[in-house]
C-alpha cells in the first residue's frame, strides 16, 4: 500500500464464497456467465465457463502458475492453462504454510508470467476464531511475512522490477462466516504495485472482475468483450468514468 495503488472498499460478488469468486476474479465475469456457484471441490461440474486470464495469458506464451491452499481453486480455469497447478489440502483444515511456500519458490525460480498464489489460513482462522480476531490477524501477518519472503525471491532472480503485484481477497466474513451480501463479506482491499503504477488511494469503485481485466491490460493482452470487468485505469495515472456502474446486476454494494 505505501509504493501502490490501492483501496480498502473494493467489492465481491454474491454469492461472497471462495470458489464463485475466484472465478469472477480470474474470469473477469459475474456469476450469471462463469455459472461457478459451489464453493467444494466438484469436478463432474467442469471449470469455469469464458476465457479467464489464465486462457489469454496462456495463449499468448506466457508460462501460467497457480499455487492454491485448496484443490477446489482447479475449478476456475482448464487445467491446459496452467503450466503449473499445485495444493497442500484436499480437506480446507490443513494449515501447512511452509509447503505451499515452498512451492511457490519453486515455481518463481522457475519464472512465469502469471502467477496466482492463494493464502488459506487468514480464512481458516476467521472461520475457526472470528474476523479480524487476534488469532486472523496473526494469521494475516504471518502471510505478509510469507509474501515478503516470495518478494524477496523474486528480487533475487531479477524479475521484481518488471512485475505487476496485486494483493486482494476473494471476500470478508463476519463472525464466523461469509457468504452474504453483507458489507463485511462483500468489501475487499485491492492493492496494486509496479512499474506504470501511480501511488496512492484510488477514487475508483473497484471490483473482483476488474482484477483480471488489469492483469490483461498490464500485459497487453486483448480484452474479452463479454467480460464485466475493467481495467482500474487510475492505478496507472490514467483518467476513469467515474460514473461506471460495474459491479453485478442485482447486487448493491
Ligand atoms: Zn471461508
Amino acid at each position: 500500500m505505501q509504493n501502490g495503488a490501492y483501496t480498502l472498499r473494493a467489492q465481491t460478488i454474491s454469492p461472497s464464497l471462495t470458489l464463485p469468486a475466484h472465478a469472477s476474479m480470474l474470469t473477469g465475469t459475474c456469476p450469471a456467465k462463469h455459472i461457478v456457484r459451489w464453493n467444494e471441490y466438484v469436478p463432474e461440474n467442469g471449470f469455469a465457463l469464458g476465457a479467464d486470464i489464465f486462457d489469454l495469458a496462456h495463449a499468448s506464451g506466457l508460462r501460467t502458475v497457480i499455487v492454491a491452499g485448496k484443490e477446489k481453486l482447479r475449478q476456475v480455469t482448464e487445467p491446459g492453462s496452467t503450466d503449473f497447478f499445485g495444493f497442500i489440502d484436499t480437506t480446507d483444515k490443513v494449515k501447512d504454510i511452509t509447503t505451499i511456500e515452498n512451492m511457490a519458490i519453486g515455481q518463481i525460480r522457475e519464472g512465469f508470467g502469471l502467477m496466482l498464489m492463494h493464502f488459506p489460513d487468514g480464512d481458516l482462522a476467521g472461520h475457526e476464531n472470528g474476523w479480524m480476531s487476534r488469532a486472523q490477524l496473526r494469521a494475516y501477518k504471518n502471510d505478509d511475512r510469507s509474501l515478503g519472503l516470495l518478494l524477496d525471491v523474486m528480487k533475487d532472480g531479477g524479475i521484481y522490477d518488471d512485475a505487476l503485484i496485486i494483493v486482494t481477497s476473494d471476500h470478508g466474513g463476519h463472525d464466523t462466516t461469509h457468504g452474504t451480501e453483507l458489507p463485511g463479506d462483500m468489501t475487499i482491499p485491492w492493492i496494486v504495485s509496479g512499474p506504470r503504477i501511480a501511488p496512492g488511494e484510488l477514487e475508483t469503485q473497484v471490483y473482483i472482475m476488474d482484477t483480471a481485466a488489469t492483469i490483461a491490460f498490464a500485459l497487453g493482452l486483448p480484452i474479452p468483450p463479454d467480460w464485466d470487468g475493467a481495467p482500474v485505469y487510475e492505478a496507472f495515472g490514467m483518467p476513469y468514468d467515474a460514473s461506471r456502474l460495474g459491479g453485478c446486476p442485482g447486487v448493491t454494494p
